[in-house]
């Protein structure tokens, strides 16, 4: 035989309860089957909730209630087509009912809602749904569970009286019908026969107990989910199905609240080896879970990570513990007579001080016991009376095959630490099957999703993105990863997650990735925002292996990246303003990047898509030194120099890089040789040496007065310089020479010019916009490195910036 478990979802719809009463009869062809069944989904919430309205006398317990009545009509009135079997099933429902409606009204009139009460008032939604389903499955017998699932009162809980009730199932299913139908989760005390419950969730429960008694050939658990997957699929959206998990694993995995499974469950089915099927009912193709002794799956060390919110750490300290016999005895004694559960325990091993585990809602009585127990020890001093943290969340790694592996520890750690991600405390049993540990409740999703993906993720990796910058750079970027997403997907195995984006004015945030094709309409419409918006929308979004793209040219947008690397965001910058600004701040950024182990990398701040910051780099650290850079480092400028001749003037000139899209916005910044300089200055400090802007000598040629004033008045200018230039270039032009801005950094000293160079110049022959810089280096002494293309342009920078993203990815 056997035992088939239907959950709240899968008797909560005409769909699911069609499916339902297939695959049961589809069974039933076979073996005998007892089915047991939960409330409709929502139901036990819903009556829960209903008892409280009565209870503070609010009217609005009726509408509750009649909208149960509505719903479990409506779900007759649609499945069951036989007249007869209807109106049966109508007076036996609106039977229960009206015993129910009775309840309630007496909980409204008198004020006074007993557990006893509650616990009555609970039991009618299996009474409910079974009996629909009993009626819509042909030849099922339908059992009230209470007569023989019997519980006895401990601690002032509610627990099984394994003897009776395993009596009571022999005597009761001593003649299996074809197919049994049983109310899950209710039960009557032994004692005084009131009705009472498992525990939320308890169905689970009864049908295991019936596995085990009629010793099943399965249990199956029929729910809303492909199987017991990695991780609670409403958090991590990637957790897929576990084909495999052992007894051990599964109740580990459930202790720590993977809700699929009540934990109380595994146990009776375990000691008689039957298995657990987990499958679900709207998918029943699909072969779920099986829970069993051995399991061949034996690949990965980690089966799963569960978590459980609303946790409390109490740490019991004081110095009198050290050595001290029994402490933790008298802990754990008083805990449970008091029938508080602990679910983890840490201990140093100095032994003076124990951190206990536990929820919520008993840490008050857990620390009123506690400091009673250790009364006298903390009136003498030698104990320190009871210390709570609330807000917790514990989240435990599961898998048997950890005690084979070395270093699991480690890559958790090392993972959440990389996260910013700090631990509370920990735990980890010497069957080394669990590894548990304490975080705040505000880290939990990014802690469960960092870990997924570094335990699981074999199949992608996932890079969240914040996207600042819509304009020329961040667009063209934003419409690389769009075209690029399908491929890296495939064949690097990444998502590039966009789950941000700004522009000067709004800002669009959505942790699933946000919609690439329509984007600019969401944003128009969104929140207006600012940077200090967007810094704290960015960090509390707490979303893991996140990276922050500057493409942007704000200072204000410069100004929130120490924040960001703060928080663990690496950050990808096409803005030039923060490296290029006072050293002890880019020096700061850079250590505090390596402090948090994520990136800040801005290699298009020189030479867009070139990879000269990325070569230095690679220089210095394979050992060599960099002597001396001379570079053609401005695009723009380039472009102007390069354009220039007998009909264009040098003011058409400017225009044309600026309608080009080489220029900065405000071409005063590259004509002034700010641009140059802030690069000057990037290149040599990564270089090694500590400049600032201020130290680089320039020699500019365009006068200081061009630089006041706005914009306009600059634009009216300019045409006035070019006379004067046509002369200057006419006389190179005669000396068969070209005009070269060259920025040059000799052992620390830096210089920006505008040079006339000649036919025998490697800066001679420098096209359109083009970038060359030459490195001086220990090694390339003679013959000086040079790396040239494209210095400028939105395509190549915004390429630059999706090279950086990758490297972070490919980390
Ligand atoms: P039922 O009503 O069928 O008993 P539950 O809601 O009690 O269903 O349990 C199934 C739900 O458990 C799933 O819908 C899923 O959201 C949640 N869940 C949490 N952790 C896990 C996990 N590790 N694997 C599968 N489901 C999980
Ligand atoms: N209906 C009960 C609950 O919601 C029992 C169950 O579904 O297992 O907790
Ligand atoms: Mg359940």
């Amino acid at each position: 035989m056997k035992v088939l478990k239907f959950g709240g979802t899968s008797v909560g719809s005409v769909k699911s309860i069609l499916s339902l009463k297939k695959i049961v009869e589809n069974e039933a062809k076979h073996q005998p089957v007892v089915v047991v069944v939960s409330a409709l989904g929502g139901i036990t919430d819903k009556l829960i909730a209903t008892s409280k309205l009565a209870l503070k006398h609010d009217d609005g317990w009726k509408t509750e209630f009649d909208d149960m009545v509505d719903r479990h009509h409506k779900m007759i009135d649609t499945i069951i087509t036989d007249t007869k079997k209807r109106e049966d099933l109508f007076n036996t429902v609106d039977a229960l009912f009206e015993q129910l409606r009775s309840i309630y009204f007496g909980v409204y009139l008198i004020h006074d809602l007993s557990e006893k009460s509650q616990d009555a008032i609970v039991s009618y939604g299996e009474r409910l749904s079974s009996n629909i389903v009993a009626t819509l499955i042909g030849g099922a017998k339908w059992y009230d569970a209470r007569n023989f699932i019997k519980t006895e009162r401990k601690n002032g809980k509610h627990v099984l009286d394994n003897e009776l009730t395993n009596k009571l199932v022999l005597d009761t299913f001593d003649n299996l019908p074809r197919v049994s139908l049983v109310p899950g989760f209710i039960s009557r005390d032994r004692d005084t026969d009131e009705t009472t419950n498992l525990g939320r969730g308890g169905s689970d429960y009864t049908a295991a107990i019936l596995a085990a008694v009629l010793d099943a050939e399965v249990l199956e658990i029929w729910t809303d989910v492909d199987g017991f997957m990695t991780a609670d699929p409403r958090i991590i959206k990637t957790a897929y199905t576990i084909n495999e998990l052992s007894y051990i694993e599964a109740m580990e995995l459930c202790n720590f609240g993977a809700k699929v499974i009540y934990p109380p469950t595994i146990y009776p089915v375990c000691i008689k080896n039957i298995p657990i099927r987990v499958k679900n009912t709207f998918n029943p193709e699909n072969p779920g879970t099986i829970i069993k002794q051995e399991v061949e799956d034996n690949r990965k060390p980690i089966k799963g990570i569960s978590s459980i919110g609303g946790t409390a750490l109490i740490t019991v300290t004081g110095l009198s513990m050290v050595g001290v016999i029994g402490v933790n005895r008298r802990i754990f004694s008083k805990l449970a007579a008091h029938g508080i559960s602990v679910f983890m325990v840490s201990q140093a091993s100095s032994e003076n001080s124990t951190s206990i585990g536990v929820r919520e809602q008993d840490v008050a009585a857990a620390v009123e016991v506690l400091n009673d127990e250790f009364a006298a020890e903390i009136e003498d001093g030698a104990m320190f009376p009871m210390h709570a943290e609330c807000g917790l969340a514990t989240i435990a790694i599961v898998g048997e095959n950890m005690k084979h592996a070395a270093g699991i520890a480690g890559k958790l750690f090392g993972t959440l630490g990389r996260s910013g991600i700090s631990v509370i405390a920990c735990a980890q049993g010497a069957s080394e099957t669990n590894i548990s540990f304490v975080v705040k409740a505000e880290f939990l999703r990014k802690s469960l999703n960092v870990l997924h993906d570094s335990f699981f993720l074999s199949e992608y990796k996932v890079l969240n993105l914040f996207i600042c910058g819509v304009g020329t750079v961040g667009g063209k970027l934003i419409e690389q990863i769009k075209k690029q997403y399908e491929e890296l997907k495939e064949r690097n195995r990444l998502k590039l997650n966009v789950v941000g984006i700004a522009s000067s004015r709004n800002a669009i945030f959505n942790r699933d990735g946000l919609d690439l094709e329509n984007f600019h309409d969401e944003l128009k419409r969104s929140e207006p925002s600012t940077p200090e918006r967007l810094r704290d929308a960015v960090i509390n979004m707490n979303i893991f292996n996140s990276v922050f793209v500057d493409c942007t040219a704000s200072k204000d947008i410069a100004m929130l990246y120490q924040s960001f690397l703060e928080h663990n965001i690496s950050v990808v910058a096409a803005n030039k303003i923060a490296a290029s600004s006072d050293y002890d701040s880019y020096l700061r950024l850079k250590t505090t990047a390596l402090a948090r182990g994520v990136k800040f990398r801005f290699e298009t701040n020189v030479g867009a898509g070139l990879p000269i910051i990325g070569t230095i780099n690679d220089l210095r650290n394979s050992g060599d030194k960099i002597l001396k850079i001379e570079a053609v480092l401005s695009g723009t400028l380039n472009f102007i120099f390069n354009e220039i001749s007998a009909d264009v003037p040098f003011s058409e000139t400017v225009l044309r890089a600026k309608e080009q899209g080489y220029s900065e916005p405000d071409p005063r910044i590259d004509l002034s040789g700010t641009d140059v300089v802030r690069k000057l200055v990037i290149l040599s400090r990564e270089a090694g040496y500590k400049v600032e802007q201020a130290d680089v000598e320039k020699h500019l040629f365009v006068p200081d007065e061009y630089f006041e004033g706005s914009l306009e008045d600059f634009w009216e200018r300019l045409p006035r310089l070019n006379a004067d230039f046509e002369k200057r270039r006419k006389q190179l032009e005669a000396e068969g020479k070209r005009w070269r801005f060259v920025a040059t950094m000799e052992g620390g000293k830096t210089n920006v010019a505008l040079k006339a160079v000649d036919r025998n110049h490697p800066f001679y022959n420098l096209e359109g916009s083009n970038n060359i810089v030459l490195l001086t280096t220990d090694r390339y002494k003679a013959y000086p490195m040079q790396i040239q293309g494209y210095g400028a342009g939105a395509g190549v920078t915004a390429a630059g910036v999706f090279a950086n993203i990758m490297s972070i990815a490919n980390i």
